[in-house]
């Protein structure tokens, strides 16, 4: 290995809540980033966050995706948060366009509907706030993926040419914390 090769060497397996500038979109307070067996976590320090008190996640998780190591490279926490972000977005792209990000196998996607769903803070019945979610399998590499209804329509042309037309940009901001950022333009 070569001394350039050296950063490439400490990649961070995993850590511990860290804290990172950006609030919580459900309340606005801090939040801290986990990384631990390929999965990054952003959570609330305040609230129970999207997930609510899931024993997989850490409390009050907004964000749970996977993130391989080699995204951890070089990169402090709130990169690592803006790289993930852009890698979903892309993944979603392509669900949305029916063809599996990983093997390009067939996505099947349809509409989950909670039938029991309870209004007020997470839902014990499906461990969510939201009562509708898009739902993506992959039948060849059995990768899923889900996200809310409103955050499929975010990618739409029209969706986004509508924003852009009102000087707000649907793209990740150069502080990469991912939020509708305002065109300077
Ligand atoms: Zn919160
Ligand atoms: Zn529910
Ligand atoms: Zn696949």
């Amino acid at each position: 290995m070569s001394a350039s090769d050296t950063r490439w060497a400490s990649w961070p397996r995993s850590f511990e809540a860290t804290p990172i500038d950006d609030n919580c979109s459900l309340c606005g307070a801090p939040t801290t980033l986990t990384y631990r067996d390929g999965w990054l976590f952003l959570s609330c320090t305040a609230c129970e966050g999207f997930f609510g008190d899931r024993e997989d996640f850490p409390p009050g998780t907004n964000i749970a995706t996977t993130f391989d190591p080699g995204g951890a490279a070089g990169r402090e926490p709130l990169e690592m948060l803006r790289a993930a972000r852009l890698r979903a977005q892309w993944a979603f792209e392509c669900s949305l366009e029916g063809v599996c990000n990983t093997c390009s196998g067939p996505i099947e996607a349809r509409l989950d509907c909670c039938p029991d769903h309870a209004s007020d803070g997470v839902c014990p019945t499906c461990e969510r706030r939201k009562r509708a979610m898009a739902q993506f399998t992959c039948p060849v590499c059995k990768q899923h993926r889900e996200c809310s209804p409103w955050g499929a329509c975010l990618l739409h042309p029209a969706v986004v040419a509508f924003f852009y037309d009102r000087d707000v940009l649907l793209t990740h901001s150069p502080a990469g914390v991912g939020e509708p950022t305002r065109a300077s333009r």
